[in-house]
């Protein structure tokens, strides 16, 4: 245990800067102009330049530091997500855009790494952009001011990209005192972190492993609790399946609240 320890610690080291260089990326595809705008399943399913080259960017790091990574795979695996929220990188929304570098040790989540690339841009011409989020499973996490929204306040964030019935029935039962709509699961567990949400609701398929697996690491790091709409806990071993088919719910506090109004329609419509 002592050396996957030290393996672990060199791998959120290298996954921090990692993410920031990809983060620039980001930044630098936008600034040149040509997105590269490629459609994978349909016109919401979207993939542009900067999906690929931060995925590339990604892996041949990760290779050239941890050439040894795939032997310990079958117990420490790395759950990447380029861009999330690359329907809302090419409609200009850019501070709803993370890069996710999540590890799993044994199927269970236990180190996360954000980098939000776009962080200050309202800010003005001579803000410093971009920020990293990183978190460690009973070490803590690092990179933001935790905040609660003001209790009793009931405020829900879910997907501005891809809605359907199930995912408005679901918001519409926990009679929630606002709807956030905004794109990005990485996007939506920070808004729970920094106070704005008090639950991520997406009560629909379609949010994949990479989507939740660094942001479930700074949410429980922090106290809170991130499932699948009927209360599963995620897994994230190498050869699980990658769609997290029944939803996902996430609150930073008052899980029960939430888990416990929704509706039996909308789990039996998502099965896991
Ligand atoms: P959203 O909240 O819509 O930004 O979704 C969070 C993450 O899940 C993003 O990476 C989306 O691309 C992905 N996602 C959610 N629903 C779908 C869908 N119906 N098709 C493709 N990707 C989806
Ligand atoms: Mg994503
Ligand atoms: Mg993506």
């Amino acid at each position: 245990m002592a050396s996957s320890n030290t393996v672990l610690m060199r791998l959120v080291a290298s996954a921090y800067s990692i993410a920031q260089k990809a983060g620039m990326i980001v930044r630098r595809v936008i600034a040149e102009g040509d997105l590269g705008i490629v459609e994978k399943t349909c016109a919401t399913d979207l993939q542009t330049k900067a999906d690929r080259l931060v995925q590339m960017s990604i892996c041949s790091s990760l290779a050239r530091k941890f050439p040894k990574l795939t032997i310990i795979g079958e117990e420490l695996v790395v759950w990447v997500d380029p861009l999330d929220g690359t329907k809302e990188y090419t409609e200009g929304l850019l501070d709803n855009v993370t890069v996710l570098i999540g590890i799993a040790y044994e199927g269970k989540a236990i180190a996360g790494i954000i980098n939000q690339p776009y962080y200050n841009y309202e800010a003005g011409p001579d803000a410093v952009l971009g920020r990293t989020i990183w978190g460690v499973l009973g070490l803590g996490a690092f990179g933001f001011q935790l905040k609660e929204v003001p209790a009793g306040k009931h405020i829900i964030t879910t997907t501005r990209s891809h809605s359907n019935k199930l995912v408005t029935d679901c918001v519409t039962a926990m009679n929630p005192d606002d709807v956030l709509r905004v794109g990005g699961a990485g996007n939506k567990i920070i808004q729970l972190i920094e106070g704005k949400a008090s639950a991520y609701v997406f009560a629909s398929p379609g949010c994949k492993k990479w989507d939740t697996c660094a942001p479930e690491v700074i949410l429980h790091a922090v106290g809170g609790k991130l499932t699948d709409i009927h209360g599963n806990v995620l897994q994230y071993h190498k050869d699980v399946k990658h769609m997290n088919s029944a939803g996902v719910l996430a609150t930073l506090r008052n899980y029960d609240y939430y888990a416990s109004r929704v509706p039996e329609s909308v789990k039996n419509a998502l099965v896991p």
